[in-house]
Parts: structure tokens; sequence; C-alpha cells
């Protein structure tokens, strides 16, 4: 086994005779003429003449060696059902999703929209858009109507895929009513919505436009719609992220270097073996859904299971009771999900045989030691944290036990993966930070990467200003993340540099909630920051100044005004962006030059020394903050 220290060396050094070897893990239609072309950077174009599919690898190549093994199992913990779909019936559902959409209009490079609760459904819409070349644009379900607008207006699908609605915790959340305002608002129309009817709430059908998924199934039971073999570097779909401004980003994602990406990260980084088991706990909405729900399993021919649920409904061995009965191998979820079942019974971790499970993935957030330090008492396994971002894809930063097993450090997700020349910079001067253990910025020296963003959708200039520009003097992409390495190549994760919030894993912009609050007509101004939570990792918290004071002298009166704003935000955001509270303030801290003094502000939130105040206009505005805190 080489050593994994030579191993990354190589794939930086010798990058392109690496990734030409990582390249045959996958299925060719027409092989690669060019492993790397870096003539444009920061635009990188990976297997450049290279001609395969998406769909190909992850289901079609398994058919004829595991054609009756578990491709899917769709377990649902709301609706109490269970799904287990072979590779051969995925490849049916799939044809036939393909073959609806197909009829619906869809061509090679048309997007489509898919806002979608976690069943089977979402999966074979995934599926059947990169088995035709159509490019997805998956939106987490959790959104509501004015974050899905600013998405199908951007990425102006001729398709949209929907269901008529979601469940949490048992409360059943109709998607069609929200999705009917987003078309509404947004200056793009789609040509059809195809409905997957769940039978959980009422949904009318728009003649003309609307159609249902069951009704257009039926007439292509035996349609048959093969692979289209697609250029490596043709975009297979884009997935919108929040970043410091309000407007969300569509990171886009190639074809073929994603599909090599995927295919080398299970054997290098979650030693996947065909016929292993995988649950991961994410959602398709976002990037890991992606790449460890659908894409990287069944690349690797391993069940993949898609969990709709709570991790504590019906109780809190409801996860454990999943790896008994489907003998799941590899776990992936979140720092968050393991805080909600550190509060529960632990008598529920030792009631099922979880002797299959080889190891814990975490991710999406900081892993805090004790959260750490707890999860792998109780599974026994190793707890493996893995750092990285939408942009990316997969891991930037993990142990990569396929190459050399190394020991976890708990506080650090790990090393740099094979690949990413990451770096450590200085935010004033630019120059790289090489002395252990000193503080800097998160970057990687280009190219990016395969499976790493190619671009923002249709915006290249985006693309090169938001993460290439922000380090003097240096055409380098930045993370936005805090960090430090050790001695040893550990890298440990500070905290963003940018206004972006990460509340139980999810990444959120704080701008895009503040726009939302603001249109609140008793809004003024208002700002929101991110601070420590000990479930969350981090939440939201407003502070608001409004228009009119006018009878909000009572506390019941600012309750009832707050309880509005919430309900703005769970009407245009979703309650994922919700707030934990909203504050009510005369004056916001800010500079004499009006600049928002975001990091005082939320030091104050977290009963923090907030330094150096010399040039805030108002003292009194940080005042009012600290007395409501406390
Ligand atoms: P997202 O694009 O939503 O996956 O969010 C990416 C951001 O989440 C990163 O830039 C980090 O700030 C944070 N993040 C993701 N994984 C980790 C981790 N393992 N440790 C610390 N922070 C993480």
């Amino acid at each position: 086994m080489p050593h994994y220290a030579d191993f990354h060396r190589r794939s930086i050094d010798e990058r392109d005779a690496f990734w030409a070897e990582q390249a045959r893990l996958i299925d060719w239609q027409t092989p690669p003429q060019q492993v790397c072309d870096y003539s444009n950077p920061p635009f990188a174009k990976w297997f450049v003449g290279g001609t395969t599919n998406l769909c190909h690898n992850a289901v079609d190549r398994h058919l004829a060696a595991r054609g009756q093994q578990n491709a899917l199992v769709a377990i649902s913990t709301e609706t109490n059902t269970e799904r287990a779909y072979s590779y051969a019936e995925l490849h049916q559902e799939v044809q036939r999703m393909a073959a609806c959409l197909q009829a619906l209009g869809v061509k090679q490079g048309d997007r489509v929209l898919i806002y979608m609760p976690m069943i089977a459904e979402a999966a074979f819409a995934m599926l059947a858009c990169t088995r035709i070349g159509a490019i997805h644009s998956v939106v987490f379900g959790g959104f509501a109507s004015s974050s899905l607008a600013t998405r199908i207006e951007d990425a102006q699908p001729v398709v949209i895929v929907s269901a008529d609605a979601g469940s949490r915790g048992g409360k059943v959340v109709p998607y069609k009513p929200l999705l009917d305002d987003a078309i509404e608002l947004s200056a793009h129309k789609p040509a059809a919505v195809l409905m997957v009817n769940r039978g959980l709430a009422p949904a009318s059908l728009r003649a003309g436009r609307d159609h249902d998924w069951a009704t257009l199934r039926a007439s292509h039971m035996d349609t048959l719609v093969p692979c289209v073999w697609i250029e490596s570097t043709q975009p297979s779909y884009t997935l919108y992220t929040s970043g410091t401004t309000g407007k969300p980003k569509g990171v886009q994602r190639d074809t073929g270097g994603y599909t090599v990406a995927l295919a080398s990260s299970m054997r290098h980084i979650f030693q996947g073996n065909p016929g292993d088991t995988y649950f991961c706990t994410s959602d398709i909405g976002w990037v890991v859904g992606h790449s460890y729900i659908i894409y990287g399993p069944l690349i690797a021919g391993m069940t993949t299971i898609l969990y709709e649920g709570l991790p504590i409904r019906p109780d809190a061995g409801i996860w454990w009771s999943i790896v008994e009965k489907y003998k799941v191998t590899h776990m992936f979820s979140a720092p968050t999900a393991v805080r909600v079942l550190k509060k529960q019974d632990p008598a529920y971790l030792s009631k099922y045989d979880i002797s299959s499970l080889k190891a814990l993935w975490l991710a999406g957030e900081p892993l805090d030691e004790p959260t750490a330090t707890w999860i792998s008492g109780a599974l026994n396994v190793p707890i493996i944290d893995n750092y990285w971002q939408t942009e990316t894809g997969w891991p930037i930063l993990t142990l990569c036990n396929g190459v050399e097993q190394q020991p976890s450090r708990f506080g650090s997700p790990g090393k740099a993966v094979y690949g990413y020349n990451v770096k450590l910079i200085d935010e004033a001067t630019g120059e790289e930070l090489t002395v252990p253990n000193q503080k800097g910025v998160v970057a990687i020296e280009g190219p990016l990467p395969p499976g790493c963003l190619q671009t923002v959708w249709r915006d290249d200039d985006r693309f090169v200003n938001t993460y290439w520009k922000s380090i003097p003097g240096r055409l380098i992409y930045s993370t936005f993340d805090w960090g430090i390495r050790d001695a040893d190549g550990y890298y440990f994760i500070l905290g963003r540099t940018d206004d972006v919030i990460n509340v139980a894993g999810h990444r959120l912009g704080t701008r895009e909630i503040e726009e939302c609050i603001s249109s609140h007509a008793n809004i003024a101004e208002v700002a929101v920051v991110g601070v420590a939570d000990q479930l969350k990792g981090q939440v939201a918290l407003a502070f608001a100044v409004p228009r009119n004071t006018t009878g909000l002298e009572t506390p019941e009166a600012r309750a009832a005004l707050e309880a509005e704003v919430m309900k703005v935000v769970d009407g245009q955001l979703g309650a994922v962006a919700r707030p934990a509270r909203v504050h009510f303030v005369t004056v916001l801290p800010k500079t004499r030059s009006g600049k928002l003094l975001r990091r005082a502000l939320q030091a104050v939130a977290e009963r923090r020394d907030p330094g150096d105040l010399t040039t805030m206009e108002d003292p009194a505005a940080l005042q009012q903050i600290k007395d409501l805190i406390s």
C-alpha cells in the first residue's frame, strides 16, 4: 500500500499520470485525449475529448454483474413505507422517468429543476436527467417560494419535477402551493411541471402545464431510453449555494471529472466495495446527498439507502435498526444529528446488532471533540471527519484510509485529500504560511481537482471574482474558512472568513435572510449574525430596527412582531433559514462611515469581547444588544 504522503505528492506533481489512472475506474465511450487542460486558469477542463455518462456508470454498468442486487432502498418513517429497487428495477424506473421528461420536451443541455422530498422518484429524476444529458438542478425541499423562484429564474428549467408534499416529524408540508407561487414570482416559466402524487396533500394540476407522473409513466412502462454519451466537460448538474450576497450561486459540475472523482473517493476515502451498503442521512437537496446518497455509492455498485425522516422518530433507535436490517457497512451523517442522538437514551445504541458497520463519516460543520468521543465510544468504529463544500463536490480534507490507515485526531478533519493542493494563506499579504499552527485562510492552488465546480452557472466573472481574487496578488481558490495545520499535516477549521453561517450543517447567507426580513413593512433595517449553539453548531440571530415603534412597548407586541417576521422568513426562504430569535433595537452598531460592525455584533451576541470599537458611531448600540442577550 503506498504511503499517503507519496500518494498525495504524486497527485500534485504528476497530476496527469495520477488522474489518468483514476480515470480507469469508470467506463468511457471514448477515452479522454487530454487529462487536464489548464491553459485558461482558473478554468480547469478535465478528461478533455472523453465521452461518458454519469447514469451509465451509476446504473447500467452494474446490470450484468449485479442486476438483482438492491441498488436503492427508500425508507420513510414519515409515511411508514419501505421499498427496495434492484439495479435492474432502478434501470427500468430511470428509463420511465427519462421517457416522461423527453415526452415533455426535455433535450440534451436543457435544465430540469427537481423540487422534491426524499422519495425514490427524486433519485429516478436525477438519474434520468444525467441519462439523457439534461442538467438537473435540485432545490432543497425545505426552501420556500422566493428561494425557489430565484433558482427557477437562474436555471431556466424546461421542466420542473415535484411532488404533492414533503413531511417532517409527521407534519405534512404541501409543496405545490409553494411551487405555484414560485413560478408566479419567477420571470422564467417552465414549459411543464411533472408531479409525483404521494397522496399526502391535494395538489391541483394546471391544465396544459402540469402532468401527473403516474399517468405519464403508465404510457412509458417499456420505453427504452439509451444513455447519451456526453463530452466529459459538459455540465451534469448545477446546485445552488449561499454566498455573501443575496443571490445564490449555481455551482456547475462537469460530467467526466465528477464521475472519476466520486469513483476514486469511494475507493481511497471510503473503502467501498460492490455489494456494501451505504447509508447517508443527508438530503438530495444538498451536495452530500448528490455525491453520497445518489452517485458515489451507485458508481461503486453498492446499495444506497434514501431515508426520509428524523433520527429520533419513532425513536432514537431508528438509524441503528436500519443498520441492522440492511447490514449497513458505511454511514455518513452530520455532527448535529449526532448531538441530537447524544441527548437520547444510550440504550438505543446497544439495542441493535450494528456489527456490519465499518465506519461513520461526519461532515458539513465542525465536529467538536466531545461529540466525536461520545459517538466513537458508542459505536466502536472509526469516526472520520471530512471537510468540503458544495463547490468541491467531494472532500478537501479527511483521512484517506483506503490508501493508508491514519489515526483520527478529534477536532481535525484530517489532511489534504489527494488532488487538492491546499495552502494556508496570510489574508493581508497573500503569503503562504508554512510554519505549523499559524492561522490563515484555507486556500487551494489551481487547478482544482476533478469533480469540483467548473464555474458559476452562466457567470464566469462571478466564479473568478468570488473564489479566485479574494487573496491579494494571487490567483488562488479561497474556501473562505480559517484554518491551522499542525506539524503532521492535520488541519483544524476555525470558522468562516465571510458572512456565511452554518446551522446544523446547512449553509446560509446572512444577507439573504436580511433581505427577506427587510421586506416586512415594519422593518427599517436588520442585521443577521450566526452565534454559537450547543446543538446546531450555530444559529441565526436577527437584530432589527422597526420603522414604527408605536405599540411595540409591551413584550407581547414585540413577540407578535417577532412571530410575523419569522413567518415572512418561513414563507419566502423556508423554515431552514428562520432565525432563532428576532430582537428589536433602535440602532445597529456601525462605523462612522456606515458599515455594519458585524463581527462586533456577533461577539456581543456570543458574550465575547467585541474588540476595538474606536471606529464605532454610537457606542450605545452595542449596549442595547448586551442588555438583550443577558
Ligand atoms: P456547504 O457548501 O453547505 O457544504 O458548506 C461548506 C462549509 O461548511 C465549509 O466552507 C465549512 O465552513 C463548513 N464545513 C463543512 N464541513 C466541515 C467540517 N468537517 N469541519 C468544519 N467545517 C466544515
